[in-house]
C-alpha cells in the first residue's frame, strides 16, 4: 500500500523557546506519521492539542508468561507499563504531555539528530537494532506506542531513550558489548524507560515549554552529548540554544533513581519474554564497570547518568535469578557480523582500520565476523579481488546470513566483475526478496552499473512495500533522476526534504516536479496535491512563529 509523507515540522526546531504555541497536534496523517518507523513531522495547528483518548488497556498490559510477574518495587507507578496497573491520568505530566505529543517531539529530535550527521544511517544496522529492539519491545505489548532503535555514531559509550520510543545506542557502546545479550539488556533498559514512559514525567518540571521548545532543548542535550570533539557539531548546537541552557534543562530531565530501578526491573523481565538470558542485565554492569577501569579515570557517560552500585548490581542478579534458566538462549548469528560491521563504518580514515585486523592476525586466526569486517575494508578500499574468496567461503558458512550475499556482490563489483555481481544480487534478491538492506545495495549497483531503471523499478516496489527511510528515499530519487524520469526525482527530493523538516525546499522541489514536462496527469496529480499540503503546514508554522 502506497503512503505518502506527511508534514514536517523541523524547521521548528531552530525556534528559540519563546515560541508561543502550547502544543502541536498531530499531523494528517496520524501522530504515528506515514511511515511509522521513520520520522515524519507534523506542522504545528493552532487549535489545542487533542488529549489521547485512548486510556491505555489493562489487559494489554501484562506479559503473557506468569513466570514474569512478581512483586513490583514500590518505585513502579506506571501508567502503561508491564504491570497492569492503572494509569494515572490525573497528574500534571499526563495532562501535559500525551503520547501524540510525545511522537511529536521525538520526530523533531530526531530530524535534529540527523541534521547535525550524528546518526550512523546504515541500511544493514538500522534493520538489525530495530528487529533486536522489536523484539525486545514487543514482549511490552503496548500498541499504541511506537518504538525507534538509532544508532549514534560516537565512540563514548552512551545511551539514550526519548520521547516517542526513539532509542539511541551509541557505537562505542555496541562495540564495547561482550554478546547479543548484552546488547540487548542495554536495549531493553532504554525500551524500560519507554514503557513506563518516564520521558512525560521527566518534563514535568518543565511543564511551562511549548513541544517545539522541548524539542530544540533536548536535541540540542543529546547534539551536545553525542557532539563532543566532533566537527561541525559545535554549528549544529549554534542556533538550536545556549549550552549552559541546556545542561540545566538536561539536569532537570534526568531520570530519578527510582526511575532506573524501574527500568532494570522491566528491562530484565523483557530481555527474559524475548528469549535472552535475564543475567545479561547484571553482566553488561559488569562489562561497564570494567570499562572504567581500562580507560582510566574517564567513567563512562552511561555510567554518569546510570551508576552501576553493588546494590543496583545485586538487585538485577537477584531479580533474573526469578527466572527459570534455559539451556539454550536465543541469540543471532548477525550480532557478532554487525559488530564489525559497525566498527568499519564508524572508523575514521586515520584510525586505519586495515591495520586492526591485520593487526589481530598476528596472534591468532580471525573469527569468522573478523574476517567479513576484513572484507567490508577491503571492498571499501577498491581491494573487492582480495575479499571474494573470504565471503565465498562465509557465506557457505553462514547460508541464512544476507549481509554476507551482499558483501559478495559488492565485492565482485569493486573487483570490476560486473556480470557477476548482478549475478550475485539477482540470486540473493530470488533468495530474500524485500529485504531492504540487501534491495538498497542491489540498487546501487544498479545506479553505478547504468542501469537506472531496473534499481528505479526495484526501490518503488520497496517503497510501495516498506517504510523507507530518508536516505532510501534520497536513493529512490537518484535511480529516478538517472532512469530520465525527472518529475518523479523532485518528487522524491522533497519526500527526503520533508522527512528531514525542510519544508521550504521540499516545496521548491515540488514546483520543480510540477514544471517538469510531458508529466502523467496521475503524476501532476500527485504533485500538485503534495504542494499544496506542504503549502498549508508553511502557513501553519508561521502562525505558530508569530503567536498565532
Ligand atoms: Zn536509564
Amino acid at each position: 500500500m502506497r503512503r505518502t509523507l506527511a508534514a514536517c515540522a523541523g524547521s521548528l526546531l531552530t525556534l528559540s523557546s519563546s515560541l508561543s504555541f502550547a502544543a502541536a497536534a498531530p499531523g494528517p496523517y496520524g501522530p504515528y506519521g506515514p511511515y511509522g518507523d521513520q520520522p515524519a513531522h507534523s506542522a504545528p495547528a493552532q487549535h489545542p492539542p487533542q488529549p489521547d483518548t485512548a486510556p491505555p488497556d489493562p489487559a494489554a498490559a501484562a506479559i503473557g508468561s506468569p513466570a514474569l510477574s512478581g512483586s513490583v518495587p514500590q518505585t513502579v507507578t506506571s501508567d502503561t507499563g508491564l504491570f497492569g496497573t492503572l494509569p494515572d491520568l490525573g497528574g500534571p505530566a499526563y495532562a501535559m504531555i500525551t503520547r501524540s505529543d510525545e511522537d511529536q517531539i521525538g520526530q523533531m529530535i530526531v530530524a535534529q539528530i540527523r541534521g547535525a550527521h550524528l546518526l550512523l544511517e546504515d541500511p544493514e544496522v538500522d534493520d538489525y537494532l530495530q528487529q533486536l529492539g522489536m523484539r525486545l519491545a514487543s514482549q511490552a505489548h503496548d500498541e499504541k506506542q511506537s518504538f525507534h532503535y538509532r544508532c549514534m555514531n560516537d565512540d563514548e559509550i552512551n545511551s539514550f531513550a526519548t520521547f516517542g520510543g526513539n532509542v539511541f545506542m551509541f557505537t562505542g557502546l555496541i562495540l564495547r558489548t561482550r554478546s547479543e545479550g548484552e546488547l540487548a539488556a542495554v536495549m531493553a533498559h532504554e525500551t524500560g524507560h519507554v514503557v513506563q514512559r518516564h520521558m512525560a514525567r521527566a518534563v514535568e518540571a518543565e511543564s511551562h515549554l511549548s513541544l517545539a521548545s522541548t524539542a530544540a532543548m533536548l536535541a540540542a542535550v543529546l547534539i551536545g552529548v553525542a557532539g563532543h570533539g566532533n566537527p561541525g557539531s559545535g554549528e549544529a548546537m549554534e542556533g538550536a540554544m545556549a549550552m549552559a541552557q541546556a545542561t540545566a534543562f538536561q539536569k532537570s530531565i534526568n531520570f530519578t533513581r527510582s526511575e532506573e530501578i524501574e527500568a532494570d526491573y522491566v528491562g530484565i523481565q523483557l530481555l527474559a519474554a524475548a528469549g535472552f538470558d535475564p543475567q545479561e542485565m547484571a553482566n553488561m554492569f559488569e562489562t561497564l564497570a570494567q570499562s572504567e577501569g581500562l580507560e582510566g579515570n574517564e567513567i563512562p557517560a552511561i555510567l554518569q547518568n546510570h551508576p552501576v552500585t553493588p546494590e543496583r548490581l545485586a538487585a538485577a542478579r537477584e531479580r533474573a535469578a526469578q527466572f527459570p534458566r534455559l539451556a539454550h538462549y536465543g541469540e543471532s548469528e548477525d550480532y557478532a557480523f554487525i559488530k564489525e560491521r559497525i566498527r568499519v563504518l564508524a572508523a575514521t580514515p586515520d584510525q586505519r582500520i586495515d591495520q586492526y585486523y591485520a593487526n589481530l592476525r598476528v596472534n591468532r586466526p580471525l573469527t569468522p565476523a573478523e574476517r567479513y569486517g576484513e572484507a567490508l575494508t577491503q571492498i571499501r578500499d577498491g581491494r573487492g579481488a582480495i575479499a571474494v574468496p573470504t565471503l565465498h567461503a562465509l557465506q557457505a558458512e553462514y547460508p541464512e546470513l544476507i549481509m554476507l550475499y551482499t558483501a559478495l556482490g559488492q565485492a565482485y563489483a569493486s573487483a570490476g566483475q560486473e556480470r557477476e555481481a548482478r549475478a550475485q544480487f539477482a540470486e540473493a534478491e530470488r533468495l530474500f526478496p524485500r529485504n531492504v538492506p540487501l534491495t538498497v545495495h542491489y540498487a546501487e549497483m544498479l545506479i553505478k552499473d547504468g542501469q537506472p531503471d531496473q534499481a528505479h523499478a526495484l526501490l518503488l516496489d520497496l517503497f510501495n512495500n516498506v517504510d523507507p527511510t530518508p536516505p532510501q528515499i534520497q536513493l529512490t530519487a537518484q535511480a529516478a533522476s538517472a532512469a530520465g524520469d525527472t518529475g518523479d526525482a523532485y518528487y522524491y527530493m522533497a519526500q527526503y526534504n520533508l522527512a528531514n523538516g525542510e519544508l521550504g525546499l521540499a516545496n521548491q522541489e515540488l514546483e520543480l516536479a510540477l514544471a517538469t514536462p510531458q508529466l502523467s496527469t496521475v503524476q501532476r496529480e500527485r504533485f500538485r496535491a503534495q504542494l499544496l499540503q506542504v503549502r498549508d503546514w508553511m502557513r501553519e508554522q508561521q502562525q505558530a512563529r508569530h503567536g498565532g
